[in-house]
């Protein structure tokens, strides 16, 4: 009836659930459909909201205002996407508000429509002569400590820096940098000079698929559309080219397709592969976009300039036209869940947003898939297709669990641990001019600081943590709140005149190894090392220039790296997330060591991984060693079935965290949800909820707030729908609801 339609229901994106509605100007009608964006007058100025149903009837409503705008010839967002945005409201429970504010990008809300990027130009410094090895730097900054501090914190954040990050947040001195310049270590740049990495980022497809390939390729296209399917490939089996070669058929026969990878940054020899079969095709969905070429690459997309579209999470929402298929590789990866309200998982939102779409067909891929993958698999519901070997018949690399109880350690180390077979390994590969990764899968400098007289450790005085020691700057820093303060020199407590530096973080694992190699190039690759535009990049650029020897960091190494000169890869410590309390955290750590035990061998010379651990036994360690995720799961799942406490993928999972300054009205709060819970759950439901709870969760308090939270179990997915859903109406503000969550923590 969109013809005689008078009033329009307009979704606002805010954090409620209900719709406001609006009058529809004769001049808007054409405009005004289910959709459409529309600038809407509110209390304060003017919104943008997103009209999600037209009608004739005059509602209750009185005083109904007129819309103010309505800015595009074509609705924003298609059927399929809306009625998206309607299923995530639903089954994460998070208001329609919400749910439609991540599905269009954000420069999309904003009544003054983004013109082009409009730049701001900032003074970036960029390191151009390289010194490399210690033993260099040694004779280059002898007499210059502080400048070899600069040079070496800006090396770590890829080679180049903006100078207000390092005379503000690293407290470098301008005269020192000016002092780089006049020796000739670097120079300064225009960050609008800087181009954008991924603008022109294509590799070509390697050749012909392999005999395995196209037999995953022909089998896939014999199973229906509509049946999500898997491709189980070894690390290194080629799942890209079997992926690139689905989509060819698919944008051949006009439609459209989503590539969805954990992190862009991190994975720019895919987008290079996408771009590499599919040219100008391509739309590059990065986070390092403006406003206005983020809005530039959606209206491509919707126009359909562009019929492939290439990102993180959030691109399963791209306004590809005609969506044909969508590929989520990596889908075990935990970056594809999102961390705030509406907390969607981008691979069951691409199951669901295909299904709407009417014979889209959706293609998870991995080496490490996750058990629910595992287990929709064994019911039918997902196809699964094997790719069991690498590329070149090349074998998976030989891994070497080395117990860190028990196995020798180089005397020099002191209290890293450093087992003379990893140090043997590391330096063969380099004598053998090869290259190394080092995983360590914790930042900063020291884990804490601890008084060797009272036991006392420092914790942030906002969250229930250890504070994290830090070098560059030296600080001991939150690594949830982001809060700062000085290195203790003596005990606050008892007073005690020295601190003991406990537990490795990649900082003093770096030092480490530069002492221990000297002639070694070395690039750290963390959350410290790449806080600026393009450091990721930048990063991997001179890995697979062969300009680095040995990479080391934390899990941002593990994902889809393909460098064939690796040959060594070394787990420092694997154990650092194996006790967490959380029923994922073996998950985590056998996919943290499989992943980058993948990294190793992918070339003619073979490779080696070295996994120190103590916990030899464990099955997460042992499945990761033999790279086998079916050996993992079958050890896996016994523990998360009945008669121990059920876990998904045997259950499915909804947790409620009540946060809030005040513990006793948080746990007051938290112990209403649980009562609330078990009512429904009984009386509605009959009893088809096992509620465990309310407890404080495993961090405490965070960001000064104190956290309780409840768990709630149930075999039917309808029952934790109901409850959600119930839940959402009520729609309260100290409580987060967390469906399918991906952390306990
Ligand atoms: P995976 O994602 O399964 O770990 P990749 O897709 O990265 O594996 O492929 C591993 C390597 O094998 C890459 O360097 C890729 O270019 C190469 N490769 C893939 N398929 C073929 C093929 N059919 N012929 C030759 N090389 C291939
Ligand atoms: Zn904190």
């Amino acid at each position: 009836m969109t013809d005689s339609a008078r009033y329009a229901e307009v979704v606002l994106p805010v954090p409620v659930s209900r719709a406001y509605t609006y009058q529809i100007p004769d001049a808007l009608r054409t405009r005004v459909v289910p959709g459409a964006r529309v600038v809407v007058p509110v209390r304060r100025g003017a919104v943008v909201g997103i009209v999600s149903a037209v009608s004739d009837q005059l509602s209750a409503v009185r005083d109904v205002k007129p819309i103010s705008a309505a800015p595009d010839p074509e609705p924003a967002l298609s059927p399929a996407l809306l009625q998206l945005g309607r299923w995530i409201s639903d089954y994460y429970g998070a208001p329609l508000g919400l749910a439609l504010r991540a599905i269009l990008p954000g420069p999309l809300w904003s009544v003054a429509h983004p013109e082009g990027p409009g730049e701001a130009t900032e003074r970036v410094l960029v390191l151009t002569g390289r010194v490399e090895s210690l033993i260099e730097r040694e004779r280059v900054f002898k007499r210059s400590p502080k400048r070899r501090a600069a040079y070496e914190a800006v090396e770590a954040l890829g080679g180049s820096a903006p100078i207000r990050h390092l005379t503000g947040q690293l407290k470098l001195s301008g005269g020192v940098l000016d002092g780089l310049v006049t020796q000739g270590l670097a120079r300064i740049d225009r960050l609008s000079e800087t181009r954008d990495p991924f603008a022109n980022l294509s590799s070509p497809p390697p050749g012909s698929l392999t005999a395995d390939q196209q037999r995953v390729v022909a089998a896939i296209q014999n199973t229906p559309a509509d049946t999500p399917v898997l491709i189980h490939g070894v690390t290194g089996s080629g799942k890209t080219l079997v992926y690139l070669d689905l989509l060819r058929g698919v944008v051949a026969s006009g439609r459209g397709a989503i590539v969805l990878v954990p992190e862009i940054a991190l994975t720019p020899q895919t987008v290079a592969r996408v771009r590499g079969v599919f040219g100008d095709q391509v739309a590059v969905l990065h986070s390092g976009l403006s406003d206005g070429e983020r809005a530039d690459a959606w209206r491509a997309l919707r126009r359909g300039e562009r019929r492939v579209a290439v990102g993180p999470r959030s691109a399963v929402f791209a306004p590809v036209q005609e969506l044909g298929a969508i590929v989520v590789d990596e889908e075990h990866d935990a970056s594809y869940k999102q961390g705030s309200a509406p907390r969607y998982h981008a691979r069951d939102a691409a199951i669901e947003r295909a299904r709407l779409e009417g014979g889209a067909r959706v293609i998870l891929g991995s080496a490490t898939p996750s058990l629910e993958t595992l287990d929709s698999a064994a019911r039918g519901t997902i196809a699964s297709f094997a790719l069991p070997e690498r590329i070149g018949a090349r074998p998976l690399p030989a891994v070497e669990v080395i117990d860190l109880k028990t196995a020798p350690r180089v005397p020099e180390a002191g209290v890293i641990p450093w087992t003379e077979a990893l140090d043997g390994a590391v330096g063969a590969a380099l004598s053998r001019g090869e290259q190394a990764i080092l995983l360590l899968n914790r930042r900063g400098f020291a884990t804490f600081v601890q008084c060797p007289a009272c036991g006392d450790v420092r914790t942030c005085p906002n969250c229930a943590i250890a504070l994290t020691v830090h070098q560059t700057p030296p600080a001991l820093r939150c690594h949830y709140c982001g809060h700062e303060q000085p290195v203790p020199e003596i005990c606050a407590i008892c007073g005690h005149a020295t601190q003991r530096l406990r537990g490795l973080g990649t900082q003093q694992l770096e030092h480490f190894v530069a002492a221990r190699f000297p002639a070694a190039r070395i690039a750290r690759m963390d959350l410290d090392t790449t806080s600026t535009k393009w450091a990721h990049h930048r990063i991997l650029e001179r890995v697979a220039a062969g300009e680095v020897d040995i990479l080391l960091g934390t899990q941002m190494i593990a994902k889809g790296l393909d460098f064939p000169n690796v040959t060594v890869v070394g787990v420092v410590d694997a154990d650092t997330g194996l006790h967490f309390p959380d029923f994922r955290a073996a998950e985590r750590t056998f996919q943290l060591v499989a992943q980058v035990a993948g990294r190793a061998g992918r070339g003619p010379k073979g490779g080696r991984v070295y996994v120190q651990t103590r916990s030899p036994d464990h099955h997460g360690i042992r499945a990761a060693a033999a790279h086998s995720v079916e050996a993992f799961a079958r050890a896996e799942l016994p523990l998360r079935t009945p008669p121990n406490p059920p876990y998904p993928p045997s259950v499915g999972l909804v947790r409620f965290v009540a946060s809030g300054r005040d513990q006793a009205r948080t746990a007051a709060i938290a112990e209403r949800i649980a009562a609330w819970l078990r009512r429904a759950g009984t009386e509605r439901l009959g009893g088809a909820l096992t509620v465990l709870g309310p407890a404080p969760c495993p961090i405490t308090r965070l960001k000064g707030l104190w956290r309780w939270h409840v768990l709630v179990k149930a075999a039917e997915a309808r029952a934790l729908g109901r409850v959600v859903r119930a839940w959402r109406a009520k729609s309260h503000r100290a409580v987060t609801v967390d469906r399918d969550p991906v952390s306990l923590l």
